[in-house]
């Protein structure tokens, strides 16, 4: 038997996937997967939506996020924050996010980003849902903003996880798990690595953050939710334990977090 895994993020309603979804999700469930998050989360409401949607037609075995990314955190009037509110309450969206700070691109400009991290903390602690928080070069920044904003009320997750285990430590002292992307396999993402490894094992998830960030051996190509196997390969492989007992515990604390089954 397969051991059950769980994608806490990925974003099938990007157009990636239109030619062959049905494919996506049977090579998804052949290597395991018991259930995924889809993420709505763009710039606009139609991504949240779509999101949503598909989760709705795969309620069996996904579960939605709707927020704003970052990058698009300039798009986000109160027109769209209207669509947000109701968007997240549908009971098939179990976090908002993905959100965030990324200082890397900025695709917005910061302020933009800081106000609407804020914004969105208050709403997810106004539905009583957890937080998928992306950040890229702005640690220190994202730690005070949860903190400022007694984000640990609802907790949630630190996505793609590109940190050190400082920071993974202090998310998790706010009520947030670490994510770990394809990025784990890659030889010289060492901090990234090392956080895999000595992080408490009830305290992370797998995602495969596709279509992007494909693991080792597919690097560059299309990533999709059945190559979330080969980033829990590696963990196993880190931690020295077998690839079933970390499939087990990051399927436990994705459902966890989740509040699904
Ligand atoms: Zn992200
Ligand atoms: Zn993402």
């Amino acid at each position: 038997m397969t051991a059950p895994l769980f994608d806490s993020h990925c974003h099938l309603d990007f157009e990636h996937f239109v030619d062959d979804f049905d494919d996506v999700v049977t090579r998804a469930k052949a290597a395991g997967i018991v259930m995924l998050a889809t993420i709505g989360s763009g710039g606009d409401v139609a991504t949240a939506e779509g999101a949503v949607r598909i989760a709705h037609a795969n309620a069996d075995f996904m579960v939605a996020t709707v927020g704003i990314h970052p990058h698009d955190a300039k798009a986000a009037d109160d027109a769209v924050m209207v669509e947000m509110e109701r968007l997240v309450q549908d009971p098939i969206v179990r976090a908002v996010g993905e959100v965030g700070l990324d200082f890397h691109y900025d695709h917005s400009p910061r302020e933009i980003q800081r106000e609407l991290f804020r914004t969105f903390i208050a709403l997810a602690k106004k539905v009583k849902k957890p937080i998928t928080v992306h950040t890229r070069n702005a640690a220190e920044e994202t730690l005070s903003i949860l903190r400022e904003e007694n984000a640990r009320d609802v907790g949630g997750i630190i996505h793609c996880f590109s940190e050190n285990p400082a920071f993974a430590k202090a998310a998790l002292d706010m009520g947030f798990v670490s994510s770990f992307s394809g990025i784990v396999t890659f030889k010289n993402a060492i901090d990234i690595r090392e956080s895999a490894r000595v992080q408490p094992l009830d305290a992370i998830l797998v995602e495969t953050d596709a279509p992007f960030l494909a693991p080792v051996p597919f690097r560059g190509k299309r990533n999709e939710p059945a190559y979330v196997a080969k980033t829990a390969a590696v963990i196993a492989e880190l931690r020295g334990i077998s690839y079933e007992a970390i499939c087990e515990a990051t399927t436990a604390n994705a459902k966890r977090v989740y509040a699904c089954g």
